[in-house]
């Protein structure tokens, strides 16, 4: 992928930053757009031997070190070279904010005034970075803060690989990021070149080394498209928010050219394929997909299908016009799926205070605040004031 396309103007934000980096201003080659393969083929077209990309791939995934001079056992006149071929530019971060949860969400600069987030999620044994692939949204999702606004562009596989780095350039050391959820903005399955390929990168042993299975590509429903998923041997996660194709057009516009009944089809056959499980994301609506008719009506749809469903109490924000329904509603409905026989798990809300719940991501910075107080609310409350939360035993589960 060439870098000459990505030229960011880089204005002075006005917000309240942490950080601020400048992006090397030279268009280059940039190198976290590359497979090994890529880079291997594109130095043997120089002439050079194909060992050297495992060399560079080395220095720059495993050691962290992108500074030619510092790699030494690459030749002074390959190093100037390289000097004008490849940079390790990466989306610069805009703001780091960290919850009182430990979820940290980070906003990045993706050039001509573009911005996305991406939200590291701490649990007892991984740490899941949940990504972005697109600014903005042709989805329309109902419920959805990113979905409020149009696409404006598709992420490069290098923007998508770049915000990978960056969180775990920030880590604090001994950690890593063990899961990656195409979950931020956008539907990854309207950029699939760039996202497979950024997961090609991160899976490479010479890169960070992600397994297959630790990845997890989540779909709205662009049934056409996810063949891909298994063809790529990583996990496939639909969202659902819709027992029926009359609510879940009314939540999901995409359900009108791809009904429910197409979508299931493809979820099987993911399974037949894999022989792994499809998460289904289901998001409580009050009073729109919380009834316990809905609960059956869900349970109907997918017994046949290998699959566990996720239960994700709405995050609200500004202007949604949907509700979280209260928490007793919230264990009916999950006490339902079990009593019926489905495999279900209430993903617990992480990173409210900061704005990096799920549905909440948006690139409109300017127009969202950054942060709430959680303290009295109805919603942070559930998980870190009530004094019995709900079954803690079957709250944990965030994906994978
Ligand atoms: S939920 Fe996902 S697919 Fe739907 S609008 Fe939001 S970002 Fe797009």
């Amino acid at each position: 992928m060439s870098t000459s396309e990505y030229r960011p103007e880089f204005t002075a934000y006005e917000g309240n930053l942490d950080e601020v980096e400048v992006r090397a201003s030279e268009p280059l080659k940039n190198f976290y757009g590359m497979s090994l393969e890529d880079l291997k083929s594109y130095l043997s077209g120089l002439g050079k031997e194909q060992f050297r990309a495992q060399q560079i791939f080395k220095w720059a995934y495993e050691r962290r070190i992108t500074d030619y001079e510092l790699m030494s056992n690459l030749s002074k006149t390959f190093r100037e070279e390289l000097k004008g071929l490849l940079d390790f530019s990466m989306p610069p971060v805009l703001s780091h904010l960290i919850s009182v949860d430990g979820t940290q969400k980070f906003l990045f600069d993706m050039g001509d005034k573009n911005t996305v987030e991406a939200v590291v999620i701490p649990s007892d044994d991984r740490l899941t970075l949940c990504i972005s692939s697109e600014v903005g949204c042709n989805m329309g999702c109902k419920f959805c803060f990113t979905g409020k606004q149009k696409l404006k562009r598709r992420l490069k596989a290098s923007e998508i690989v770049g915000q990978f780095m960056q969180a775990h350039d920030r880590l604090k050391p001994g950690q890593r990021i063990s899961n990656i959820v195409f979950m931020g903005m956008g539907e990854p399955l309207d950029n699939p070149e760039a996202v497979f390929k950024s997961i090609e990168i991160l899976h490479d042993p010479w890169g960070m080394n992600v397994s297959r299975r630790k990845i997890t590509v989540s779909t709205s429903g662009l049934v056409p498209e996810m063949w891909r998923v298994a063809a790529n041997k990583v996990r496939l996660a639909v969202s659902l928010n819709g027992s029926n194709d009359e609510i879940r057009s009314q939540v999901m516009p995409l359900n009108k050219r791809y009904p429910i009944k197409e979508l299931m089809a493809a979820c099987h056959e993911y399974a037949n394929e894999t022989g792994e499980k499809v998460t289904l994301e289901y998001v409580l609506l009050k009073g729109v997909t919380d009834q316990l008719t809905h609960a059956q009506e869900l349970h109907r749809l997918t017994k046949s299908l290998p699959c566990k469903i996720n239960l994700i109490p709405f995050n609200e924000h500004p202007g949604s016009g949907y509700e979280r329904p209260a928490d007793a509603q919230i264990e009916k409905f999950q006490n339902e799926l079990i009593r019926l026989g489905s495999h279900v798990l209430l993903r617990r809300t992480m990173g409210r205070d900061i704005f990096a719940a799920c549905g909440q991501l948006t690139s409109e910075f300017a127009n969202k605040p950054q942060t709430m107080d959680i303290s009295n609310s109805k919603i942070g409350s559930t998980y870190s004031k009530t004094k019995q939360p709900l079954s803690p035993s079957r709250t944990v589960e965030i994906n994978n």
